[in-house]
């Protein structure tokens, strides 16, 4: 009873407001390290060679164009599990500096989808919660360049509600029979190895309870794929099928039954990146350079306010990579930084759509208006991919303590 109230007030009385706690948001600004220059002259020294044989056209990239010579060339290079220990191919580097290499792959339009989940995530759960020999077989081949990842995760009727996944997993002789369907696969019908979330006990109250991640060899039987065609026409997706998929016991990551804990562990190295504000750099660049050298004032303000935005994500998503290289998990960080990272990337497009009078292609090979035009239909696909926009404001409510 509202105890300032006369008694014959019929006003509503108001619902009691929960008590805010807050999740403190750390942003800490982050020096990147003193060799940080010279290893940036560098990378743009080999994506420079690379273009120069003719590689790849850096104006139609993005970071998911997939190129399996130019892995291998950055395997050569070091450029891939730069964090990881030299006993198993890494090389040692920090994380920042790993940073550093990262944005200018992406800066360039370099095709590094072939290796990039394995080097963004896949491979950093194996080294954290993989057995010996799981290590030693596959993360080798992955700082080579030669072994490709795929994510495992949504399926028909749990995309966003992950912990609702039905493909199961139940004992055998040795190890684990899976069976199920995943589906929105990218890249599994060239990839070597998926991590696949599994139920390997029942639903329970706990719906967190009882899911398993698996290291799954896509080349052994059980296993198969059937391709989805995506908005232009791209074969990227795929339903990914398990029928009496046999697993080892030692393809178990992280323990039977944590397979939460490393969903969620997995994501915030897969939300945080320059991956999720550059998608569309290479088409900002192209456009600034439509618009030239005294862009009337309207194109001005938008430009000025694009990398306002741009040079503010940069600096968060380095922060995270601090705190990754210290250890910490800073999960609703990520997730800001996905939401506003992949705002901005759809913005671009639709910025420039507005300012310059560019009659948009589709298959009619490099330039401004096949850029434009594939990024149009590619732009939804970024605020969904990784955990959707809705999702993500979820989380940082929660952590803002306001759910
Ligand atoms: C380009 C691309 C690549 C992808 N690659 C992979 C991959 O390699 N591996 C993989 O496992 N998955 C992949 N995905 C799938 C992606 O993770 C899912 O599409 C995403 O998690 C959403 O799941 P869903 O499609 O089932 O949509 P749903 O979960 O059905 O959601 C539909 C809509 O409802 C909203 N919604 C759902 N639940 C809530 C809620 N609780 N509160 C508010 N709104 C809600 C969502 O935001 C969305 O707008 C990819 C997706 C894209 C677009």
């Amino acid at each position: 009873m509202d105890s300032t109230r006369a008694s014959d007030d019929t006003r509503p009385v108001p619902t009691p407001r929960r008590p805010i706690v807050m999740h403190e948001f750390r942003f800490d600004p982050v020096r990147l390290p003193e060799s940080a220059p010279a290893l940036r002259a560098e990378v743009r020294a080999f994506i420079a060679a690379q273009i120069a044989e003719g590689r790849f056209d850096p104006r139609v990239n993005s970071w998911n164009s997939r190129d399996p010579e130019f892995s291998r060339a950055c395997g050569g290079a070091g450029y891939i599990g730069m964090c990881w220990p030299k006993q198993y191919g890494g090389h040692e580097r920090s994380a920042l500096e790993r940073y550093v290499v990262i944005e200018e792959m992406l800066a360039g339009g370099a095709p590094v989808g072939a290796h990039w989940v394995a080097d963004r995530q896949s491979g950093n759960q194996i080294l954290r919660h993989g057995s010996e020999r799981a290590r030693q077989l596959i993360l080798p081949r992955i700082t080579a360049g030669e072994c490709f990842f795929s994510i495992g995760m949504s399926e028909p009727d749990s995309g966003s509600d992950l912990a609702a996944v039905r493909t199961r997993a139940k004992q055998v002789d040795g190890g684990w029979s899976v069976s199920g369907t995943k589906v929105w696969t990218s890249g599994a019908h060239h990839a070597h190895y998926l991590i696949a979330l599994v139920r390997t006990a029942p639903l329970e109250e706990d719906r967190h309870a009882g899911l398993t991640q698996f290291i799954v060899d896509t080349s052994r039987p059980g296993f198969s794929t059937r391709p989805i065609y995506n908005l232009y026409g791209g074969h990227d997706f795929n339903e990914v099928i398990f029928d009496d998929y046999f697993v080892e016991d030692d393809m178990v990551l992280g323990g039977v039954g944590a397979g939460w804990r490393m969903v969620t562990g997995e994501l915030a190295f897969e939300r945080s990146g320059p991956d999720r504000f550059m998608s569309t750099f290479q088409l900002l660049l192209e456009s600034l350079r439509q618009v030239g050298a005294e862009p009337d004032d309207r194109a001005a303000v938008e430009i000025g306010r694009l990398v306002a935005h741009l040079a503010t994500l940069r600096r968060m998503s380095t922060s995270i990579a601090g705190q990754l290289d210290r250890g910490a998990n800073p999960a609703v960080e990520a997730a800001l930084v996905k939401d506003l990272g992949t705002t901005f990337e759809r913005e671009v497009p639709e910025v420039f759509r507005r300012l310059l009078p560019v009659e948009t292609t589709l298959g009619r090979g490099p330039g401004y208006a096949e850029n434009l035009g594939l990024t149009i239909l590619r732009s939804p696909s970024f605020t969904l991919r990784g955990g959707t926009r809705e999702i993500l404001r979820g989380m940082i409510a929660r952590g803002l303590g306001l759910r």
